[in-house]
């Protein structure tokens, strides 16, 4: 009989495939990415077992077509991660294995990869070669300082030398370059905070096992210098750091302060900005590295010496995938820790609710820096305008607009924060309340100027079907030439401040006008003091230090207060602290304006305290009293059909097919919050428990009879530990 091979493909099926295993391919080991012919097309695919019998006829079974040896096999600890993966989130093991690598890499055309650079390893680093191996011993010498290149080795002659210290395993060619020989010396770390040390003497002994460490740490409060000095422990033992940053354009400014502070190591990044080349180089590099810094898909890079997880801003939505496999790059990163024995550090000024309980109830360690790192740095002062006694005009009220004249007086910059892109967020018939609806969503079309600063007319946008329409001459409903435009979007405001404030230089912000290299040209011109006024949406929050900005101007956020989705609260507290912390980050006194209709909510009472654990303990009693996560686990099954009817329909039948469990509770079929979406309508059935094992072993039960589920109009998902409804 013919050997076996179990292969893993990207099919929505939840099984494995079997092929034969030719002679001429010799032996496959487990994570060799292979060649195999799938219906009538060829298919990448991860080989696995080699099992000594198929459930198919061994003459049906179709052959392996070839090993791609131009890559290397997935290692053990991804296959075994990828299994947790297949288990928590049941989803197909294949599509999750070959998700989990470059596009680039999926394709079986043979990619070259350069690796001109000569590099020690860590058994290079130890070895003692013998004395009488006297230009051996000099070239290990010499590459424990630096890379050396190909061509540099050919040129002196030491090309044998150097092929003698692969096959010894002491070094290795490696496609990621040495530091530039003028990189900046290393950026001294200043000395530690009280807090930074107390926070290092906890944290440092716990290097070298598992272990999840909660940094709740005041925005400015020096987390980020923490990380790396965490980091600069991990490398000093030979080891590789992963740093998990959120889905936003701010890698590259991240990347040149860590590659300062570390100008003699190998760095690598991962993010979707990425070209399809460069990321499967990366990817590639990524073992060699000894810092890989990326967003949630790096989580699953391959990192033979792991020896340390960061997941900064840990209650970034970014961190978990909308579609497809929908997983948490922060729990991944947790499992993955505890698989590989390896502890894992997650940073936030305002921790999710989900971690914070955790580290409440003692699962996770608690470490808090309550204080600024710079001692001069205050908290900015935060202040409610009532919209209920003060009346607005083109959405700013007359306070805001004296702090933002004063600010702009002292040659300050402001930021003005409101979170709404586009012109307006709709068009308006004032005579018979049409407002225009997306054909295709139960969504507005968000009115937009067709390009910044010019006087091309308006356009009518959809933000979740990508619909695009003109404007039309006079209401489709009833004929009335006079449409409005309906409240504030960002355009309008960068409009309205410009006719207010003719003086100020104003640059708006959103993800109308933000390439990703396009954010350290931003920083570079408000470090500059080029620019007066910043105005944008929730982007502005994220990650930057700007020491001239004293005041940040919140707009419009009185929507989140009282949403229905219960973790809109939680969601705005964050993002207002966030802000609130880009106010005054260096010694000049900083101010938060909030214009609200609801200065009593008690979620402003906690900000203006700085008080995010109030807060937190306060939703959290909520929540417990609730049953809501994380007091409960979800898993919320999606369904999207051509009717709404056909949607219910499934869910329905689902529901009946749903296994009896004890402390399981399985919810009514509802319309989703946005019903339809691009002419599909959606559908959804919430399950829930307090207990993940019930519910687990409640979805390992259900899912397979889904897939029986006829009629098949309805498309289907589960979402475990759903964020967003
Ligand atoms: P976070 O990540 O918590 O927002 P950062 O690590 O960015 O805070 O630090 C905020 C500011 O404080 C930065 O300008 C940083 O250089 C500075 N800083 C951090 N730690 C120290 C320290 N120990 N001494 C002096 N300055 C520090
Ligand atoms: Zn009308
Ligand atoms: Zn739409």
């Amino acid at each position: 009989m013919p050997p076996i091979l179990q292969v893993a493909l990207d099919t929505p099926l939840h099984r494995l495939f079997d092929y034969r295993l030719p002679d001429g391919l010799g032996a496959v080991q487990p994570g060799s990415l292979i060649e195999v012919p799938f219906g009538r097309t060829l298919q990448v695919g991860v080989a696995l077992g080699q099992p000594t019998e198929s459930s198919v006829q061994t003459d049906k079974l179709r052959d392996v077509i070839r090993v791609l040896d131009d890559r290397p096999a997935l290692s053990p600890d991804i296959l075994r991660l990828a299994r947790f993966c297949a288990d928590y989130y049941h989803y197909p093991l294949g599509a999750i294995l070959l998700a989990s690598l470059p596009p680039r890499l999926k394709n079986a055309s043979p990619f070259v990869t350069d690796r001109p650079w000569l590099a020690v390893t860590e058994a290079g680093r130890m070895a003692a070669p013998p004395a009488r191996a006297r230009a051996l011993r000099a070239l290990l010498d010499a590459l424990r300082t630096t890379p050396h290149s190909r061509e540099n080795l050919r040129a002196r002659k030491q090309s044998r030398h150097a092929a003698a210290l692969v096959a010894a395993g002491w070094a290795a060619w490696s496609s990621v370059p040495p530091p530039a020989a003028d990189a900046p010396r290393t950026a001294e770390s200043p000395p530690a905070t009280a807090e930074q040390q107390a926070a290092l003497d906890a944290l440092l002994p716990a290097l070298g096992q598992f272990g999840v460490h909660l940094i709740h740490g005041v925005t400015g409060s020096g987390k980020t210098e923490l990380y790396l000095r965490l980091i600069d422990a991990v490398l000093a033992r030979g080891l590789q750091a992963l740093v998990l940053i959120p889905e936003i354009a701010l890698t590259p400014q991240l990347e040149q302060h860590f590659r300062r502070r570390f100008p003699g190591r190998r760095f690598t990044t991962l993010h979707s900005g990425l070209g399809e080349k460069e990321r499967a180089e990366n990817w590639l590099a990524a073992p060699d590295c000894d810092v890989l810094l990326g967003t949630r898909l790096s989580v699953f890079a391959p990192l033979p010496r792991l020896g340390l997880i960061v997941v900064d801003e840990e209650h970034d939505a970014s961190f978990k995938q909308q579609d497809s496999l929908r997983y948490s790059a922060r729990d991944v990163a947790i499992a993955r820790g505890q698989q590989r024995g390896v502890p894992v550090v997650l940073g936030s000024a305002t921790p999710s609710l989900e971690s914070y309980a955790q580290a409440l109830n003692g699962r996770y360690r608690l470490i808090e820096l309550k204080q600024r790192a710079i001692s001069q740095a205050q908290l900015p002062a935060i202040e409610l305008v009532d919209l209920k006694h003060i009346p607005l005009d083109n959405g700013l009220t007359r306070p805001a607009v004296q702090a933002l004249t004063e600010t702009l007086a002292r040659g300050e910059q402001s930021l003005v924060f409101l979170n709404r892109r586009g012109y307006a967020p709709a068009l308006y018939c004032p005579s018979c309340a049409w407002v225009s609806p997306c054909p295709r969503c139960s969504a507005r079309l968000v009115l937009h100027r067709a390009k910044a600063h010019s006087n091309q007319p308006h356009r009518l946008k959809c933000h979740h079907c990508g619909f695009e329409t003109r404007i039309p001459p006079e209401c489709p409903s009833c004929g009335n030439p006079d449409l409005k435009a309906l409240g504030q979007g960002t355009q309008r405001l960068e409009e309205t401040l410009a006719a207010l404030l003719p003086a100020a230089r104003i640059r708006r912000i959103d993800r109308d006008t933000m390439r990703p290299r396009a954010w350290a040209e931003l920083g570079e011109a408000v470090h500059g003091g080029e620019i007066d006024i910043l105005v944008g949406t929730q982007m502005l929050a994220k990650g930057h230090d700007f020491p001239n900005m004293t005041l940040a101007l919140i707009l419009d956020t009185d929507g989140a207060l009282y949403s229905p989705d219960f973790r809109a609260t939680e969601r705005l507290f964050a993002q207002l602290m966030q802000v609130a912390g880009r106010a005054g980050r260096a010694g000049k006194p900083g101010r938060v304006l909030i214009q609200t209709a609801f200065p009593d909510h008690p979620l402003f009472r906690y900000l203006q305290r700085h008080d995010y654990s109030g807060y937190a303990r306060a939703l959290l009693a909520e929540r417990r009293q609730l049953d809501l996560p994380p007091y409960t686990r979800q898993v919320l099954l999606r369904a999207e059909a051509p009717t709404m009817d056909a949607a219910l329909a499934f869910l329905q039948h689902a529901g009946e097919l749903a296994p009896e469990t004890a402390g399981v509770s399985v919810f009514a079929t509802t319309p989703a919050p946005m019903a339809r979406v691009a002419n599909l309508e959606r559908a959804q059935l919430l399950v829930q428990s307090a207990s993940r094992q019930a519910l687990q072993a409640f979805v390992r039960d259900w899912r397979p009879q889904l897939d029986s589920i006829r009629p098949r109009v309805a498309r289907w998902s589960l979402d475990v530990d759903p964020l967003v409804f």
